[in-house]
């Protein structure tokens, strides 16, 4: 994979920066040298991009070992050319058969089924993303207590049959004019598989960034790639809202790499628990579990984790589970908010007889290390947690599972704050403005939640203030379209959710594919109600167009039917009820690896 990667990146930082030295060269031509000098020293406009032009037109060519040039744009394409002699866009241009290139950021529930579903005769289609893979996130807290394999929630995009051409690598920027996007590698990237919590540059100062990114370009691991169309469906990150000691020692449930970590923690609890050496009283902290976030991921990873306590640890360690308890914590009064009052009682009551204690309207204040209250000479070789909750005493906890919402991806903001240069041809007026050109227009998002705002063409919009500060213009941008968490339509409130992302990708697929993104034809969601599961093969339906509502054992049945049916490959539609059945029959696979 690593060679592919390599081999697609090389060609495209030599054309784009080779396009990026004519034009400024261009420029240098035309105009007086310093006016060149002064547009590369300063911040590229049509980014909030750490990066810059600058950044990429002043290196030093004292710091370019072997120049022979007097350019230093030159040097640069030639410091490239040196170090990238096995890569090769070619490759991706030669099997481009004339067809327009789409590429997709993302390869989540908006990005990967449109890849799946555009047609590749008429597009060659790239994903950019991190991930190598789809991870299917209802089964996730299933897979994190081993009621199924964590390969049961995922599809790779690579595989025998796809035409999709794949690039690991993270999005940095976005260069709306010239059509290019900015990849950075991200094959042995520490981060792909666990959630993200914030900016990955987070904590660094402006020098070292730009140091970074010279680095990183010079080495190869920057490029670019060009597009027709681009699709942006990066996701969301996890919300911590700043709480002292969740990123750093909480766990999240949003990938595969998550659901695999808290099944170790899981497991690594219990057996230290078992050693003869602990006290009772480090048992029962360190086999308490906190869940924070009363939503449908907090509802069901609670249920999925009484499951495996009651049905699978309470044989493999009979000794211990009068020490095992979940608790869940969630700030506002009620939890399960979007489910109807009945659903919520239905669920809270099940919770509630099963010894889960919910705890609404409670504030977590911090998470640290350490178990309070127990001698650190005890503790030793025993890590646990205390989780501090407002007007609480603290309270010693194995393992804290923090799902409070969503952040937005840090990427939205970074690459698409302002537009630097209008791109005429780029962009579709809602009516004529007489000084659009001159204009300072942005990507148009929501003031609170910071997602893109699109059209009901799922395009991007892009708005300007009047000169005189009266109200603004408007327009959307012709090939870029915003699908799944990271974006909404303007006017519409719906979910972020697998549902919306999925259909939003369906109908931009078939809308591509059929050039129909004119006249009537729009997106509208259709909602076919959720569901959730709550432990002990019991589930809750909300339905949708004029469907009931449902509970217990025929609403678990369904919930396991719907996302058996939705499941993507056939491999997992075969896989899912043999581990289902496997572990009915024979337990859950406690093994800790
Ligand atoms: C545990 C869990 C259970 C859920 N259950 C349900 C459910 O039952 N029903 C339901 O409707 N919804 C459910 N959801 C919500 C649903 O998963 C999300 O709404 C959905 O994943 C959003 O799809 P997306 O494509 O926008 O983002 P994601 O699926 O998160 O995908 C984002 C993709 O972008 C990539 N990416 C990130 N940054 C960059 C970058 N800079 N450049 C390139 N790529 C990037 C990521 O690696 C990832 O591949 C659940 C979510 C979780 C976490």
């Amino acid at each position: 994979m690593s060679v592919f990667v390599s081999s697609t990146g090389r060609g495209l930082v030599n054309k784009s920066i080779r396009e990026q030295v004519l034009s400024f060269s261009v420029e240098h031509a035309r105009g007086s040298r310093s006016a060149v000098l002064h547009r590369q020293s300063q911040p590229r406009e049509d980014s909030h991009s750490r990066r810059s032009y600058g950044t990429l037109k002043i290196l030093d060519p004292k710091e370019i070992p072997n120049a022979h040039t007097s350019s230093p744009w030159t040097m640069q394409v030639q410091q490239c050319d040196q170090r990238r002699t096995n890569v090769n866009i070619a490759d991706l241009d030669k099997t481009r058969d004339g067809r327009e290139r789409v590429v997709i950021l993302g390869s989540g529930w908006g990005g990967y089924p449109l890849s799946k579903k555009l047609d590749h005769k008429k597009y060659q289609v790239v994903i950019v993303s991190p991930r190598s893979y789809f991870v299917f996130t209802p089964l996730l807290a299933s897979t994190s207590v081993g009621t199924l394999e964590f390969r049961t929630a995922l599809e790779p995009i690579r595989n025998r049959r796809s035409k999709t051409r794949y690039i690991q690598g993270w999005a940095d920027d976005v260069d709306l004019y010239n059509k290019t996007i900015t990849i950075e590698e991200a094959v042995a990237d520490p981060h792909q598989g666990l959630a993200l919590t914030g900016d990955r540059d987070e904590g660094k100062d402006q020098v070292q960034i730009d140091y970074e990114m010279r680095t990183k370009l010079r080495k190869g691991r920057l490029f670019d790639l060009r597009y027709d169309k681009l699709v942006i469906s990066v996701g969301s990150y996890s919300q911590t809202f700043g709480t002292t000691g969740v990123r750093e020692h909480a766990n999240f449930l949003k990938d595969v790499g998550d659901a695999r970590k808290i099944r170790k923690r899981l497991l690594e609890c219990f057996e230290m628990a078992a050693l003869p050496t602990t006290t009772d009283e480090v048992r029962r902290q360190i086999l308490h579990f906190a869940i924070v976030g009363g939503g449908p991921t907090g509802i069901e990873f609670s249920a999925e984790l009484h499951d495996l306590l009651h049905t699978d640890m309470t044989k493999i360690y009979p000794e211990l589970i009068q020490f095992a308890k979940i608790t869940l914590y969630d700030v506002s009064p009620k939890v399960l908010n979007m489910f109807d009052a009945g659903l919520q009682e239905y669920a809270t009551d099940a919770f509630s007889r099963r010894g889960i204690d919910i705890k609404t309207s409670r504030r977590i204040m911090e998470l640290a290390n350490g178990l309070p209250g127990v001698d650190p000479e005890v503790q030793a070789g025993r890590p646990g947690l205390t989780l501090k909750v407002k007007d609480e005493e603290d309270l010693g906890i194995g393992m804290c599972i923090w799902s409070t919402g969503l952040m937005m991806n840090p990427f939205i903001h970074k690459a698409l704050s302002a537009i630097r240069r209008f791109p005429p041809k780029e962009v579709i007026f809602k009516e004529s403005y007489q000084d659009a050109e001159v204009a300072q227009w942005h990507i148009a998002r929501d003031a609170k939640t910071g997602s893109i705002m699109t059209n009901d063409r799922l395009r991007v919009m892009i708005d300007a203030p009047y000169p005189n500060g009266d109200g603004s213009m408007k327009a959307h941008l012709r090939d870029v379209f915003a699908i799944g968490d990271c974006s909404f339509i303007q006017n519409t409130m719906y979910p972020a959710t697998a549902q919306v992302a999925n259909q939003k990708a369906d109908w931009l697929a078939k809308s591509l594919n059929a050039n129909d993104l004119h006249g009537d034809h729009r997106f509208r969601y259709n909602n076919l109600g959720i569901m959730a599961y709550i432990g002990n093969a019991k589930a809750i339906v909300m339905g949708a167009k004029g469907v009931g509502n449902m509970s217990g054992t025929t609403a678990w049945l369904m919930w396991r039917g719907v996302y058996l049916s939705k499941s993507i490959s056939w491999r997992n539609r075969i896989l899912i009820p043999m581990y289902w059945f496997l572990n009915w029959a024979f337990g859950r696979d406690i093994s800790r690896f």
